[in-house]
């Protein structure tokens, strides 16, 4: 599968722990990632990763892009509600787009574990 990540700043280190966790299952699918979440992603668990632009600079739309293109399968995207983001017309418009083409996409660690335990047993 090809899989995207993507942290807001405040969010950055429940999704490297999280990642770091479900490592045995990221590692045997495609990763992309806004471009600081990839780099802290790929430093803390040393997976490869395609790494977009930094999210405020256009990589929230570059992965919405992707979704648009069918070229993603799952999105895991821990946002923070508590802080206004300069980007957040990207942010919505890349919500938008994942309900558009249904894409499985988890916006907090609670779908995230769902959503990972529904890819790790091959459930799409
Ligand atoms: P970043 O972007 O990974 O480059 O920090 C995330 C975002 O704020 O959308």
């Amino acid at each position: 599968m090809k899989i995207a990540l993507i942290a807001h700043d405040k969010k950055k280190e429940e999704l490297l722990d999280f990642v770091s966790k479900h490592k045995d299952v990221f590692s045997q699918h495609e990763l992309f990632a806004t471009g600081t979440t990839g780099l802290r992603v790929n430093e803390r668990t040393e997976l490869p990763i395609h790494r977009f632009k930094s999210g405020p600079l256009g990589g929230d739309q570059e992965i919405g892009a992707r979704i648009a293109n069918q070229e993603l399968d799952a999105v895991f995207f821990f946002r923070d509600p508590l802080t206004a983001q300069p980007h957040e017309p990207d942010v919505s418009a890349l919500i938008r787009l994942g309900d558009v083409y249904r894409i499985p996409m988890a916006t907090n660690i609670g779908m995230a574990q769902i959503l990972i335990h529904a890819i790790r047993r091959n459930e799409f």
